[in-house]
């Protein structure tokens, strides 16, 4: 896929957007977006699905809106908060270890630079580049699984992993061309181009998509679309 494709695919869909009921989206009213919030919700997020993060996020920030607050919790009651999300008992730890080096190191509030946000232990490339898009509004690609799996789709990227499409992205993007990518292709990827069921009949860039030909007449993903979004969905 040419750059011009792709752009003229991202416009197609954030024309569409706001007629998608995608989980990622109602994290926007779900509970106050705090530059904290934010960075708890991240952590949350990984290996897990939106639905469960989010119920995870409104139990805990109804207890816990600051580090603060936070750090009057225990583990346990932390844990109990969140479960069932991944990790669940990690991420735990994460939390409140981060909390009291939010509070020790910063007085409490989130750093908006990429280096001291990695300084701070548990949180780690991928999950800066988030909190910067989210949090910050900063034009950084956050790159998940649902943009390495769509891009790769597209065929504007070809790469194995989500660390090898950030570099790649990062290369091919202008900063204005990142900002906004993380939230538009998740909510597709959830409405739409979903991993095991890719509603292609639906799709609004059918044309784009360099997996179009092996989609079956009436519309169905064929079982190679299927098996490459498998394989590209692979744990890393
Ligand atoms: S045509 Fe199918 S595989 Fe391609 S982007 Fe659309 S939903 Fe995904």
């Amino acid at each position: 896929m040419e750059k011009i494709d792709f752009i003229e695919a991202v416009e197609i869909l954030k024309r569409e957007y706001s007629k998608w009921e995608a989980p990622a989206k109602r994290f926007e009213d779900a509970y106050e977006r705090t530059h904290y919030t934010i960075t708890v919700s991240v952590l949350l997020s990984f290996r897990t699905k939106d639905e469960v993060t989010l119920e995870a996020g409104k139990r805990l920030f109804s207890r816990a809106m600051t580090p603060y607050d936070m750090v009057r919790l225990d583990k346990e009651e932390i844990e109990r908060l969140i479960y069932p999300v991944g990790f669940y008992r990690k991420k735990a730890k994460s939390i409140l270890d981060i909390s009291k080096e939010l509070i020790e190191r910063f007085d409490g509030a989130v750093p908006s630079e990429e280096d001291k946000l990695l300084s701070i232990k548990g949180i780690g490339p991928k999950a800066a580049n988030i909190i910067l898009e989210s949090a910050f509004g900063r034009s950084t690609v956050a790159v998940d699984t649902h943009l390495h799996r769509i891009l790769n789709l597209w065929g504007f990227i070809e790469t194995s992993t989500p660390e090898e499409s950030f570099k790649e992205l990062k290369k091919r993007l202008l900063p204005h061309e990142q900002a906004g990518l993380n939230k538009l292709l998740v909510s597709f990827g959830q409405v739409i181009c979903k991993p095991l069921a890719p509603r292609c009949q639906e799709c609004p860039v059918l044309d784009f998509c360099s997996e179009k030909l092996v989609v079956k007449e009436g519309g169905e993903a064929a079982e190679q679309i299927l098996e490459k979004m498998r394989f590209l969905e692979k744990p890393m």
